[in-house]
């Protein structure tokens, strides 16, 4: 075999509230420079992994209960959420936690917080993320509130970028949003992973939209991955035709 895999999720099981089995054995992998999707209905599990990976269950009262979690051939399990973005995986929350009474330029900031290279300067960083989101840089002196869910979205994962993250968890980008600003999103996620090899781990009810821009993909259903493999074979997939093709 050769170098592990960036990420590497082995029999993960979560329970929430100490009772609540949610998810139940899910293994997945994603390699280095991939972008990879999550896919599944409403309920799955989609969110309750992306978290158990950036150990974000806790504040939810969920824990993982078994199996491992790899970063680069790590542990993650005693990792600080914080620590972890140093370390370069970042989620990127459903619903675009921006903050509202900031200006876009202000929440791309705060997203600095948690560089772990803080002698580049961090104006480098903002244009580089201006030059992927030129919708942003029209925006930037705009209070996010006041911004498109679109936009608002956009924000959410350059804010995230700005850590410099080797590994972005993105939560449903494709929420509550038309489908051509969903188009615009992943055309930029395509465009940063090409060109800046950052690693994607997306989830998302948007199956067709999000295979035609993953390689890989993993369908979840009740807490256990039931199918996976190449976004071609995904597509051409029966199941996922009749099941998960209608659903965004
Ligand atoms: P969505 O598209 O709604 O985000 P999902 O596939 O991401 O769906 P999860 O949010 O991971 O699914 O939820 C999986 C299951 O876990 C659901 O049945 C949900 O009700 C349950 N669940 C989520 N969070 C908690 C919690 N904090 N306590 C108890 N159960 C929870």
């Amino acid at each position: 075999r050769g170098a592990p895999a960036l990420l590497e999720v082995a029999n993960v099981e979560v329970i929430y509230s100490h009772v609540i089995l949610v998810l139940k054995g899910v293994s997945l992998e994603v390699g280095k420079g991939a972008i990879v999707a999550l896919l599944g209905a409403n309920g799955a599990g989609k969110t309750t992994t992306l978290k158990a990976i950036s150990n974000l269950l806790k504040s939810e009262r969920g824990e993982v209960t078994r199996g491992s979690i790899k970063l680069e051939g790590r542990s993650t399990t005693d990792v600080t959420p914080h620590d972890l973005v140093r370390q370069g995986c970042i989620q990127v929350m459903e619903g675009r936690r921006c903050f509202q009474h900031l200006t876009i330029e202000e929440n791309l900031l705060t997203g600095a917080f948690a560089r772990s290279n803080i002698g580049k300067s961090v104006r480098e960083d903002l244009d580089r993320i201006y030059q992927y989101f030129p919708r942003l840089k029209e925006r930037r002196k705009s209070q996010a509130g006041y911004t498109s869910g679109g936009e608002q979205q956009m924000c959410a994962l350059g804010r995230a970028l700005m850590s410099n993250p080797r590994l972005v968890l993105l939560d449903e980008p494709s929420m509550g949003l038309a489908p051509q600003v969903v188009e615009e999103i992943f055309d930029i996620v395509g465009n940063l992973n090409r060109s800046t090899g950052v690693t994607f781990l997306v989830a998302e009810q948007n199956t067709n939209i999000a295979l035609r821009y993953a390689s890989h993909g993993y369908v979840l259903e009740s807490g256990r991955v039931v199918l996976d493999g190449t976004s071609d074979q995904l597509l051409a997939n029966d199941d996922v035709k009749e099941f998960y093709m209608g659903l965004s």
